[in-house]
């Protein structure tokens, strides 16, 4: 039995790329389960429904196992016994991390908008069956990762993917079901602030120290205005219990594509800079991947 696992802190790419690379390796004549680390957010959960699919079994540890990664390389993101378990798979669109593996692996690492995307082609490649579930939840991850095709990270290739998918789902109106995912996607009613963070939060090795970095995608900055203060004061609790020498939110108007950085720790004196107003604003960045996160690696060095 192979276990298909996406990162810590579940978004829908991570949950639906277990449950598709679950029926690959399945079409393969493999034995596979789909598992998730974390609860689903909203916006999984609509999607799910629309597909008339269940979500995956919670499963934290997988020691003795053997493994694939969907969404992730990073040790941090994995399931903390991970080194104990043998890693077959990874199908990935983010930088290189750092997982190390015993024996040779199948890897599947392309730069795209999403890992559905590399999923669809490899559906193709392989000749396996796209049913329509499975085409419902491919197509949500890949416009739930590009924000509908508007984040920088999107390729030709997702939206060639989007294309052929929605045939196959049976979606004849693609901008109502955009729309119906990105107000999924950015309703945080009844959060709080420490759910807010956690939502999407990733930890990130950095010179020797620990850093996390979350982000919160916003129909309109308007929806938090009332919990600046509280999103500060959970970024420095987690400084302090988890020793963290930073610590940031990105609060993203999916709209404007207006990001305002909350940020905490040891080093946030080094972006005080940046800031007018006393607020720092980052302009045109709908993506942590290739513009939050890189903006930040070069100001922390
Ligand atoms: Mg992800
Ligand atoms: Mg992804
Ligand atoms: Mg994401």
């Amino acid at each position: 039995m192979i276990l298909v696992v996406g990162h810590k802190n579940p978004d829908s790419d991570s949950i639906c790329g277990a449950l598709v690379a679950a029926e690959l390796l399945k079409s393969r004549g493999l034995e596979a389960k789909p598992v998730r680390q974390g609860e689903i957010n909203r916006e999984t959960q609509h999607i799910l429904a629309t597909a008339g699919v269940d979500q995956p079994e919670f499963r934290d540890s997988v020691a003795g196992e053997k493994v694939w990664l969907v969404d992730y390389t990073d040790l941090a993101q994995a399931p903390d016994d991970i080194n104990e378990a043998e890693i077959l798979g990874i199908v990935d669109h983010h930088r290189l991390g750092d997982v190390m593996t015993v024996n040779p692996l199948e890897a599947w690492i392309w730069p795209v908008g999403c890992t559905c995307t590399i999923l669809f082609n490899l559906f193709k490649m392989e000749q396996a069956e796209i049913t329509k579930p499975l085409a419902v939840l491919m197509m949500s991850a890949i416009l739930s990762d590009t924000v509908g095709f508007a984040s920088p990270t999107c390729t030709q290739k997702d939206k060639d993917a989007v294309q052929e998918l929605a045939a196959i789902a049976g979606i004849e109106d693609l901008d109502a079901f955009i729309k119906a995912l990105l107000i999924a996607k950015t309703n945080i009613e009844g959060l709080t602030a420490a759910e807010l963070v956690e939502k999407d939060l990733k930890a990130y090795p950095f010179n020797g120290r620990d850093v996390v970095v979350g982000q919160v995608e916003l129909a309109t900055l308007d929806q938090v205005d009332g919990m600046i203060e509280a999103l500060e004061a959970d970024l420095v609790r987690r400084c302090t219990e988890d020793k963290l020498a930073f610590a940031a939110v990105m609060l993203t108007d999916i709209t404007t594509a207006q990001t305002r950085l909350i940020y905490k720790g040891e080093w946030a004196e080094k972006l005080v800079k940046h800031e007018q107003d006393g607020q720092l604003m980052m302009e045109n960045t709908l993506s942590r991947k290739k513009q939050g996160w890189p903006w930040l690696q070069n100001e922390l060095v």
